[in-house]
């Protein structure tokens, strides 16, 4: 993988005892997909950017990540974002490296009978007014779309706009676009303390006009109040099978087990990859920072895949492994200032969506900090809702 470039105003002299380095516009703390994107879209706004991460460059909850880039509708904000993510996502697709693996496969939310079917067809005049196109297969044309889903169900919405890119690529694509700005970015430095205009990290003190904090389900730790919760999930990937699944393959279920705050929930999701893998998922758990894998709900998982891809039986699981959603009380993520701390802007808690959200996060970020009008609504997203205990349920 390409090395990313550190940061010419730190020497090795100035990283000693109470260094002070060079003045930025704007620090990033993370260097997540959320963070990179940040970095990017500051940076193409003209901004002197520095971002810093403890261990490198989308080595968190991204690397964990599925890399779906989909469109959802839990609520109107939710939908605004994702659609707008996508639609900034299909643009930077022809420039993308080979390595993202950008690939406009499309999501299938499968019905699996008559009763989803009409909520099929609710979920495509809600996509519809926000401008998304979707088709509604027939029970055969499914068949035809994905011949090894079971016989029987009932239909499903095909969303073509939406995609998949293999996410520590993107977050690292995203940062090679910052630097191309003019950011510099600096892999294996902890900030251990946000103060006003000021990180500290070590012996180092780096003043700046903003910070963000975009340290993901970490962003707590750093931003005392920020009421983000680590959610568990897990991922296997199969050995590979060119061509047994085309689409994205999601249950119309999936959106109330990422809603349902329970302790548990599992829904069939299944992502075919560049290379013939398949990605299965998804679970879900709140067991705090616990990444063991948890067998019953791996197996939960694998038998609701099984129950819609009966040929699944025959492939290998080469392996599984968990990552930790940053969750809010109301599944939105907080983008915007941070009143408490004068410079502190948040762009962190996007829960199951922030591989697609990061680049619609990163463009409201930048038009919020440079007063520049935004695309969309930010105040569903404003992290003073948190402040005001607004979400908390
Ligand atoms: C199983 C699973 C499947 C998923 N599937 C999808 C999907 O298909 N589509 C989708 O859109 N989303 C998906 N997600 C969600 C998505 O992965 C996350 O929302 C997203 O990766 C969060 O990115 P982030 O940049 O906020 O956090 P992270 O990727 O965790 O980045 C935070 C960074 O901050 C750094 N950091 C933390 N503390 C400090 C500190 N003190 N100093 C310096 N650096 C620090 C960390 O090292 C890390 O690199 C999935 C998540 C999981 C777990």
């Amino acid at each position: 993988m390409e090395s990313l470039r550190r940061d010419p105003h730190c020497t090795g002299a100035a990283r000693g005892r109470d260094a002070v380095t060079a003045h930025h516009d704007a620090v990033v703390v993370g260097a997540g997909i959320v963070g990179a994107a940040c970095a990017e879209a500051l940076s193409r706004s003209g901004m002197s950017v520095l971002v810093l991460d403890a261990s490198f460059a989308g080595s968190g909850t991204t690397a964990a990540g599925m890399g779906h880039l989909v469109v959802m509708d839990d609520s109107p904000a939710q939908l605004a974002l994702t659609a707008y993510s996508g639609r900034l996502w299909a643009a930077l697709a022809p420039e993308l490296p080979r390595n993202v693996e950008h690939e406009a496969c499309g999501t299938l939310w499968v019905a699996e009978d008559d009763e989803q079917l009409e909520a099929v067809r609710a979920k495509q005049s809600v996509y519809a007014d926000s401008g998304v196109a979707t088709e509604i297969l027939s029970p055969a044309q499914l068949a035809e779309a994905e011949p090894h889903l079971r016989p029987g169900l009932a239909g499903a919405l095909l969303v073509r706009g939406d995609a998949v890119i293999y996410p520590p690529n993107g977050a690292r694509a995203l940062l090679q676009r910052a630097i191309a700005n003019g950011a510099s970015v600096r892999e294996g430095v902890r900030v251990n303390a946000i103060g006003a205009r000021e990180v500290i990290a070590g012996n180092e003190r780096i003043s700046c006009d903003c910070v963000i904090n975009a340290a993901g389900a970490l962003a707590p730790e750093l931003t005392p109040g920020i009421p983000i919760v680590p959610r568990k999930g897990h991922l296997v990937i199969t050995d590979r099978y060119p061509g047994f699944c085309r689409h994205q393959l999601v249950e119309l279920g999936y959106l109330t087990s990422a809603h349902t705050m329970t302790t548990e929930s599992v829904a069939f999701n299944v992502q075919p990859r560049a290379t013939g893998q398949m990605l299965i998922g998804s679970s879900r758990e709140l067991v705090g920072w616990d990444g063991s894998i948890n067998r019953s709900i791996v197996r939960r998982m694998l038998d609701r895949a099984l129950d819609f891809m009966p040929g699944l039986a025959l492939a290998s699981a080469i392996r599984t492994w968990t990552g930790f959603r940053p969750t809010t009380p109301d599944k939105l993520p907080l983008i915007g200032s941070w009143d408490e701390m004068p410079g502190l802007w948040i762009a962190a808690g996007h829960e199951g969506l922030g591989i697609t959200t990061s680049v619609g996060t990163g463009q409201l970020l930048a038009d919020l900090i440079t007063g520049r009008a935004p695309a969309i609504d930010p105040a569903p997203f404003a992290p003073s809702r948190v402040l005001a205990g607004v979400g908390a349920h």
